[in-house]
Protein backbone atom coordinates (compact mmCIF):
# COMPACT_ATOMS: atom_id res chain seq x y z
CA UNK A 1 0.00 0.00 0.00
CA UNK A 2 1.55 3.48 -0.78
CA UNK A 3 2.28 5.54 2.08
CA UNK A 4 0.09 8.40 2.66
CA UNK A 5 1.74 11.59 3.27
CA UNK A 6 0.63 13.36 7.33
CA UNK A 7 0.77 15.47 9.36
CA UNK A 8 -0.41 15.99 12.67
CA UNK A 9 -3.18 18.67 14.62
CA UNK A 10 -2.32 18.79 17.99
CA UNK A 11 -4.17 20.20 21.05
CA UNK A 12 -2.98 21.69 24.27
CA UNK A 13 -4.71 23.36 28.11
CA UNK A 14 -7.52 20.85 27.25
CA UNK A 15 -10.20 18.82 27.61
CA UNK A 16 -12.30 22.13 28.26
CA UNK A 17 -16.04 21.32 28.91
CA UNK A 18 -17.34 24.11 26.14
CA UNK A 19 -14.67 23.87 23.50
CA UNK A 20 -13.15 20.18 23.38
CA UNK A 21 -16.77 18.00 22.54
CA UNK A 22 -16.76 21.50 19.49
CA UNK A 23 -13.00 20.55 18.12
CA UNK A 24 -14.39 16.68 18.72
CA UNK A 25 -17.25 17.12 16.35
CA UNK A 26 -15.08 19.22 13.92
CA UNK A 27 -12.12 16.40 13.57
CA UNK A 28 -15.34 13.88 13.45
CA UNK A 29 -16.73 15.68 10.67
CA UNK A 30 -13.86 15.69 8.76
CA UNK A 31 -12.07 12.50 9.18
CA UNK A 32 -9.49 13.98 11.48
CA UNK A 33 -8.06 12.33 14.07
CA UNK A 34 -5.22 14.25 16.91
CA UNK A 35 -3.18 14.19 19.34
CA UNK A 36 -4.51 16.16 22.82
CA UNK A 37 -1.60 17.15 25.52
CA UNK A 38 -3.98 17.38 28.28
CA UNK A 39 -3.69 19.31 31.53
CA UNK A 40 -4.23 16.35 33.91
CA UNK A 41 -6.59 18.17 36.97
CA UNK A 42 -9.19 18.93 33.92
CA UNK A 43 -8.64 15.50 32.42
CA UNK A 44 -9.42 14.36 35.60
CA UNK A 45 -12.80 16.93 36.06
CA UNK A 46 -13.40 16.02 32.29
CA UNK A 47 -13.24 12.16 32.26
CA UNK A 48 -15.85 11.93 29.88
CA UNK A 49 -13.78 13.75 27.49
CA UNK A 50 -11.10 11.66 27.79
CA UNK A 51 -13.26 9.00 27.00
CA UNK A 52 -14.39 10.29 24.22
CA UNK A 53 -10.80 11.19 22.74
CA UNK A 54 -10.27 7.30 23.27
CA UNK A 55 -13.53 6.37 21.44
CA UNK A 56 -12.95 8.41 18.53
CA UNK A 57 -9.72 7.29 18.20
CA UNK A 58 -7.43 10.58 19.18
CA UNK A 59 -3.87 10.01 21.31
CA UNK A 60 -4.27 11.24 24.83
CA UNK A 61 -0.63 12.78 25.93
CA UNK A 62 0.51 14.58 29.47
CA UNK A 63 0.38 18.49 29.32
CA UNK A 64 0.84 19.43 32.98
CA UNK A 65 -0.69 19.38 35.86
CA UNK A 66 0.56 23.48 36.72
CA UNK A 67 1.16 25.27 33.82
CA UNK A 68 4.53 26.28 34.52
CA UNK A 69 7.75 26.69 32.96
CA UNK A 70 10.58 23.87 33.18
CA UNK A 71 12.85 26.60 33.79
CA UNK A 72 11.15 27.74 36.51
CA UNK A 73 10.93 24.31 38.51
CA UNK A 74 13.65 22.52 40.56
CA UNK A 75 14.08 18.93 39.39
CA UNK A 76 11.73 17.47 42.21
CA UNK A 77 8.98 19.66 42.12
CA UNK A 78 8.83 18.80 38.11
CA UNK A 79 9.16 15.07 38.59
CA UNK A 80 6.43 15.59 40.94
CA UNK A 81 3.98 16.99 38.35
CA UNK A 82 4.67 14.73 35.94
CA UNK A 83 4.10 11.57 38.42
CA UNK A 84 1.35 13.13 39.51
CA UNK A 85 0.10 13.92 35.85
CA UNK A 86 1.06 10.46 34.63
CA UNK A 87 -0.67 8.79 37.87
CA UNK A 88 -4.03 10.61 36.60
CA UNK A 89 -3.93 9.99 33.27
CA UNK A 90 -3.37 6.28 33.76
CA UNK A 91 -6.02 6.14 36.34
CA UNK A 92 -8.42 7.44 33.62
CA UNK A 93 -7.05 4.45 30.69
CA UNK A 94 -4.51 6.51 28.66
CA UNK A 95 -1.63 4.88 28.02
CA UNK A 96 0.45 8.13 27.72
CA UNK A 97 3.78 7.65 25.81
CA UNK A 98 4.28 11.39 24.84
CA UNK A 99 4.99 14.83 26.80
CA UNK A 100 4.64 18.57 25.99
CA UNK A 101 6.16 20.69 28.46
CA UNK A 102 3.95 23.88 29.38
CA UNK A 103 5.01 26.95 26.55
CA UNK A 104 7.70 24.34 24.95
CA UNK A 105 10.19 24.93 27.36
CA UNK A 106 12.65 22.16 27.97
CA UNK A 107 14.91 21.77 30.35
CA UNK A 108 17.97 19.26 31.43
CA UNK A 109 15.76 18.12 33.74
CA UNK A 110 12.74 17.62 31.57
CA UNK A 111 15.14 15.34 29.68
CA UNK A 112 16.23 13.57 32.31
CA UNK A 113 12.23 12.66 33.77
CA UNK A 114 11.66 12.28 30.21
CA UNK A 115 14.01 9.39 29.88
CA UNK A 116 13.04 8.01 33.76
CA UNK A 117 9.42 7.77 32.84
CA UNK A 118 10.11 6.67 29.00
CA UNK A 119 8.27 9.67 27.33
CA UNK A 120 8.79 11.15 23.95
CA UNK A 121 8.87 15.09 24.20
CA UNK A 122 7.19 16.85 21.84
CA UNK A 123 7.54 20.27 20.45
CA UNK A 124 5.99 21.36 17.24
CA UNK A 125 7.06 22.95 13.87
CA UNK A 126 3.96 24.72 13.17
CA UNK A 127 2.22 27.42 15.86
CA UNK A 128 -1.01 28.50 15.13
CA UNK A 129 -0.72 31.40 17.82
CA UNK A 130 -4.14 30.75 18.47
CA UNK A 131 -4.34 31.61 22.26
CA UNK A 132 -3.86 35.18 20.90
CA UNK A 133 -7.31 35.37 19.48
CA UNK A 134 -6.92 36.30 16.00
CA UNK A 135 -9.84 35.38 13.33
CA UNK A 136 -9.19 31.53 12.06
CA UNK A 137 -8.93 32.65 8.09
CA UNK A 138 -6.17 35.37 9.65
CA UNK A 139 -4.78 32.47 11.05
CA UNK A 140 -5.11 29.88 8.18
CA UNK A 141 -3.68 32.91 5.65
CA UNK A 142 -0.43 32.95 7.21
CA UNK A 143 -0.50 29.05 7.91
CA UNK A 144 -1.30 27.87 4.33
CA UNK A 145 2.10 28.48 3.13
CA UNK A 146 4.17 26.31 5.63
CA UNK A 147 1.77 23.50 6.21
CA UNK A 148 2.34 20.21 4.62
CA UNK A 149 3.60 16.56 4.99
CA UNK A 150 5.69 16.20 8.29
CA UNK A 151 3.66 19.12 9.80
CA UNK A 152 3.24 19.09 14.25
CA UNK A 153 0.68 21.77 13.88
CA UNK A 154 0.20 23.77 18.02
CA UNK A 155 -3.68 24.59 18.34
CA UNK A 156 -5.31 24.71 21.97
CA UNK A 157 -8.66 23.14 23.22
CA UNK A 158 -8.60 24.65 26.49
CA UNK A 159 -7.73 28.68 28.04
CA UNK A 160 -4.20 28.34 28.96
CA UNK A 161 -2.42 31.08 31.05
CA UNK A 162 -1.55 33.71 29.10
CA UNK A 163 -5.04 33.45 26.59
CA UNK A 164 -5.84 37.15 25.10
CA UNK A 165 -9.31 35.03 24.23
CA UNK A 166 -12.55 34.48 25.91
CA UNK A 167 -13.14 31.23 23.87
CA UNK A 168 -11.47 28.89 21.03
CA UNK A 169 -14.31 29.20 18.31
CA UNK A 170 -11.45 30.63 16.25
CA UNK A 171 -9.66 27.31 16.62
CA UNK A 172 -12.70 25.24 16.30
CA UNK A 173 -13.27 27.32 12.81
CA UNK A 174 -9.67 26.92 11.66
CA UNK A 175 -9.58 23.19 11.81
CA UNK A 176 -11.45 22.63 8.72
CA UNK A 177 -9.81 25.16 6.81
CA UNK A 178 -6.86 23.74 7.80
CA UNK A 179 -7.85 20.47 6.74
CA UNK A 180 -8.96 21.70 3.33
CA UNK A 181 -5.90 22.78 2.93
CA UNK A 182 -3.92 19.26 4.03
CA UNK A 183 -6.13 17.99 1.91
CA UNK A 184 -5.53 20.09 -1.03
CA UNK A 185 -2.03 18.41 -0.92
CA UNK A 186 -2.89 15.19 -0.30
CA UNK A 187 -1.92 15.34 3.28
CA UNK A 188 -3.82 13.64 6.29
CA UNK A 189 -4.32 14.45 9.78
CA UNK A 190 -3.18 11.41 12.09
CA UNK A 191 -2.20 11.26 15.67
CA UNK A 192 1.06 11.37 16.84
CA UNK A 193 0.90 7.55 17.45
CA UNK A 194 0.40 6.16 14.01
CA UNK A 195 3.20 8.81 12.97
CA UNK A 196 6.64 7.32 11.67
CA UNK A 197 8.33 10.64 11.22
ZN1 LIG B 1 -0.20 24.83 27.49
Amino acid sequence: MEKRNTCCLTFDDGPDPVWTPRVLDCLAAHGARSTFFVMAGHANHHAGLIERMHGEGHDVELHCVRHVRHSELDESALREDTEQGLRTLRGLGAGVRRWRPPWGVVTDATRRVAADHDLEVICWNVDTEDWRGDSATRMHARLAPGIGAGSVVLLHDGLGPGARRSGCSQTVELIPLLIETLSARDVHAIPLSESTA
